[in-house]
């Protein structure tokens, strides 16, 4: 080797090295940027899994992780905070009624009222379809006033396009740690909102332990309500209403029974509300129609000529089809138009929805008799009674089991028979249960009764031996000739 030959070769290591570790240092440069990338990346996809595609407001789970770092602060502070669990009360009937795409403006235009009431840095989430978080520090006092406002937020009409619709929500409110641990906190301020509900909803409250044994109860009754028909369980029962002069039974009232197998008879004042809450009462309500008309059909058969009454609810009154319908199971049967009533709520009567309005409108065409129940309880006025196509009105249980004790309700009674009378209505009382509340209502006019002291509701069959034989159990004599075809005229 040369002289110069070693400081050539120890600079050309230099060199290689220097060249290696700037390729080294740029490599890895790119690896940690590469890296960084891929964390932001990463980042923004767990972000957008913490976020609700619809509202931008969080997932489930982005706001359990919030509940999580907020108990912890809470638990190093001693402060609170509360979760207000917000669920729009009906809205699978309002998805079904005007369509998913209205459903998702709804949603929408829900999480951004949410939102202005507490601010950008909001802690809101939606957990499910129509069912929303909140979170707000503070204890249950904070907690009752947001919910108010919420709930106040909610009234206000909601307009998209050509609908205009309100909503109510009801509210639960569960307070850390008060309440719960951070794990059940969640589920805990839910378990109140369904209490909310439960009871009608359009409401809020507290989580109190209570509820979560009610809550499940009602929850397993209507899991069993949803094969109830499908194991045919229901049953029409049938009470008659009776001409208050002659004593002719002029129509039967179908009362539906649900034979729960380990409850017995569940009252429909427990299932019609829930079969209604959850939209169960669509088929429900169907098989009460069909059921009606083929007991009323077998009646004509034999005779027997009184009207058959079904309840209707303000869930099938906006049911499109409802009307046709009826007219479809009413001609099956042979039954005359005029001799099936369709009993309507006062309150739901007084809707002044377009779709109600018009079911009312294709009842007056069909030629059903329509009735007014629960008559005395909404304060309808003369001329919005004058608009629909009813001929009957049902004063109120309510009323009529006063009228021995209560001048007020004898002079409501009085005054619903004389406007009745006024309008060419027919007025039945129903729940007369006494002697003397039936010779105060025959005194006053009133044209039909239907009470205990008559007849309980009774199995089809069991109206029908009586009625064919005339020997009717109770203590007021029941003329034969009711049940024949002595008054096709006045009952048509
Ligand atoms: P409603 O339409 O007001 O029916 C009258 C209720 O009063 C019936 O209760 C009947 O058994 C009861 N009742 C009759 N006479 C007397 C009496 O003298 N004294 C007392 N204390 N009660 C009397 P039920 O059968 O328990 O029905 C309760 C409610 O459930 C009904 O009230 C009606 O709103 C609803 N419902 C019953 N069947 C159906 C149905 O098929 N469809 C719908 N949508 N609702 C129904
Ligand atoms: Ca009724
Ligand atoms: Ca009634």
């Amino acid at each position: 080797m040369t002289d110069y030959g070693v400081p050539f070769l120890v600079a050309l290591s230099l060199a290689v090295a220097a060249f290696m570790s700037v390729m080294y240092f740029r490599e890895r440069k790119r690896h940690r940027n590469l890296a960084n990338e891929l964390d932001s990346i990463s980042q923004h996809v767990s972000d957008q899994l913490k976020r609700d595609k619809l509202t931008g407001l969080f997932t489930r789970s982005g706001f359990s992780a919030l509940i999580e770092r907020a108990a912890k602060r809470v638990d190093s502070d001693g402060s609170s905070f509360c979760i207000l669990y917000v669920g729009l009360d009906n809205f699978g009937l309002f998805n079904d009624a005007f369509g998913h795409h209205v459903g998702d403006l709804l949603l929408k235009e829900v999480s951004s009222r949410l939102k202005s009431l507490v601010g950008v840095k909001s802690k809101i989430s939606r957990i499910t379809a129509g069912e929303f978080a909140m979170m707000v520090t503070g204890g249950t006092v904070i907690g009752r006033d947001m919910a108010k406002r919420v709930a106040n937020s909610l009234t206000a009409p909601f307009m998209f396009d050509s609908i205009k619709t309100t909503v109510s929500s009801s509210i639960g409110i569960a307070s850390y740690p008060a309440h719960g641990s951070r794990s059940n906190l969640l589920e805990h301020a839910a378990t109140a909102m369904r209490s909310v509900k439960l009871s009608g909803g359009g409401d809020f409250c507290e989580y109190d332990p209570k509820m979560g044994a009610k809550v499940h109860d009602q929850a397993v009754l209507v899991n069993d309500l949803r094969s109830a028909l499908e194991l045919g369980q229901f049953e029409l029962y049938f009470q008659p209403k009776i001409d208050a002069i002659t004593l002719e039974v002029t129509s039967a009232e179908a009362l539906l029974r649900w034979k729960h197998p380990e409850r017995g008879m569940v009252s429909p004042e427990i299932f019609i509300p829930l079969a209604e809450r959850f939209g169960l009462i669509g088929p429900i309500g169907n098989w009460v129609i069909q059921e009606a008309c083929r007991v009323a059909g077998g009646w004509r058969k034999q005779g027997l000529r009184m009207r058959v009454a079904v309840n209707i609810s303000g869930y099938q009154m906006r049911e499109d089809d409802l009307v046709e319908r009826i007219e479809d199971a009413i001609q099956r049967n042979g039954i005359q138009p005029g001799r099936f009533t369709c009993e309507i709520t006062e309150s739901v009567a007084m809707e002044d929805t377009k779709v109600t309005q018009h079911t009312f409108e294709k009842m007056r065409k069909a030629g059903f008799h329509v009735s007014i129940d629960d008559f005395g309880t909404g304060y309808s006025s003369l001329a919005a009674l004058r608009k629909l196509p009813a001929a009957e009105l049902k004063i109120d249980r309510a009323f009529v089991s006063d009228l021995e004790e209560s001048e007020d309700a004898r002079s409501i009674a009085k005054s619903i028979i004389g406007m009745a009378t006024a309008l060419n209505l027919h007025v039945v009382a129903e729940g007369v249960e006494t002697v003397g509340q039936r010779d105060l209502l025959v005194m006053m006019g009133c044209n039909d009764l239907q009470g205990f002291l008559f007849s309980l509701p009774v199995p089809a069959d069991s109206l029908e031996r009586m009625a064919l034989s005339g020997n009717l159990q109770e203590s007021v004599p029941f003329s034969k000739s009711l049940f024949t075809e002595t008054r096709p005229a006045e009952l048509s």
